[in-house]
């Protein structure tokens, strides 16, 4: 039996060329790819495709769909966190926020994470595997379509590391970004990394125009080494070596994340050596009191903590924010309802 592809995963240019070697005219290939990018699940739903043509559909490709498992809503900010379950029963997050200026989606590249970062539900269960172009995308159509709106801003930095499935995290960005698809513009989306030195250096020369967020959260090796892992790979000076390589290239502010751990890194001297380190570098540094896991004992830094750390980053030059906290009631942090689904199947296993 021939293998089915998977249609949602393909650039326009490719069904194209593929439609054509079925037989197919070219506006065909327009009709269908758009379809698939307003989120639509089934070949039947392609009211303008006749019966025959949906038949040959089915025998060459598949719709790759996300399909909700659970729905979490904020009763204080409407944000709306959904736990989606793939085709091979595998479970990925998302979740959607509203700001002033539209809705933002945060999505999943990989379902789990091996880069171990010590304050990351995530990264506790490890990699299961990578997602699809087509997986990323239908976080996107399916928040779209369950609540009748057209999201405006993507970050991916919900479950896993972008960089770490790069060929397709790349992909989904090309077909996201196309104006005949969803057409979400490269300047509204933020590609999280938690410091893949060698894909930042892939990234340079293709100059791309969204945000790169990079995950710092310590000053130094002492302590970055210690919360992650991947420090031990490519040290502080090596990532921020490459990231002033980056915005020099690209002309991009790049964002730096930094978790507050009470008692750990939100202390004045690392403030201070924070701003020591990013000098002169054009970049912003965006600051989030950790949220706290179950499996370690990180806790949340004091808003009198937060306020001096940000004081001492301004006096220095650095622009900096704090992260307003959004879905507090529902967990809105990113991991933590697949351990949940996962240690409930795990428990059926047993039980069985
Ligand atoms: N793997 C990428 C993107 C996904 S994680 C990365 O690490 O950047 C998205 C962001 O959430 C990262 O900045 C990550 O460090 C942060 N994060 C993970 N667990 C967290 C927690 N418990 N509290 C606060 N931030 C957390
Ligand atoms: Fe992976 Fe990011 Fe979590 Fe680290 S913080 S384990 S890189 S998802």
């Amino acid at each position: 039996m021939e293998m089915l592809c998977d249609i949602k995963s393909m650039t326009k240019a490719e069904l194209t060329e593929d439609f054509k070697r079925l037989g197919f005219p070219k506006f065909r290939a327009d009709q269908v790819y758009g379809w698939l990018h307003k989120g639509v699940e089934t070949f039947d739903e392609m009211t303008n495709i006749s019966k025959d043509m949906r038949s040959v559909l089915l025998q060459n490709y598949y719709i790759c769909n996300v399909t909700i498992e659970k729905k979490l809503v904020s009763a204080y900010d409407g944000t709306v966190k959904y736990l989606y379950r793939l085709h091979d029963g595998e479970y990925i997050e998302s979740v959607l926020m509203k700001y002033h200026h539209g809705y933002t989606v945060c999505i999943s590249t990989q379902a789990g994470c091996r880069m171990g970062c010590k304050f990351c539900a995530t990264g506790m269960g490890g990699l299961a595997r990578n997602l699809t172009p087509s997986e990323m995308l239908s976080q996107i159509t399916t928040a779209q379509r369950d609540n009748g709106i057209r999201i405006s801003n993507i970050v991916l930095m919900g479950m896993g590391e972008p960089l770490d499935n790069f060929d397709n995290v790349m992909r989904f960005l090309e077909l996201v970004s196309d104006t005949d698809g969803v057409g979400i513009g490269m300047r509204h989306i933020s590609v999280s990394t938690c410091g893949v030195v060698d894909k930042i250096y892939q990234l340079i020369p293709m100059k791309p125009q969204f945000t790169l967020s990079v995950s710092l959260h310590a000053p130094n090796d002492r302590l970055r080494g210690e919360i992650m892992p991947i420090n031990n790979k490519w040290n502080v000076e090596t990532l921020l070596e490459a990231c002033r390589k980056y915005a020099d290239a690209t002309h991009r502010r790049i964002s730096f994340e930094y978790s507050l751990i009470k008692d750990k890194n939100d202390t004045a001297e690392c403030a201070k050596e924070l701003a020591g380190r990013l000098k002169g570098m054009l970049c912003h540094v965006n600051l989030i009191p950790v949220n706290t896991v179950k499996g370690n004992s990180y806790e949340r830094s004091s808003q009198a903590q937060i306020e001096r750390f940000i004081k001492i980053l301004e006096s220095s030059g650095i622009t900096a924010t704090v992260r307003r906290t959004l879905g507090a009631d529902i967990n809105a942090s990113c991991g933590q309802l697949r351990r949940k689904k996962k240690e409930e199947s795990d428990g059926n296993i047993q039980q069985n």
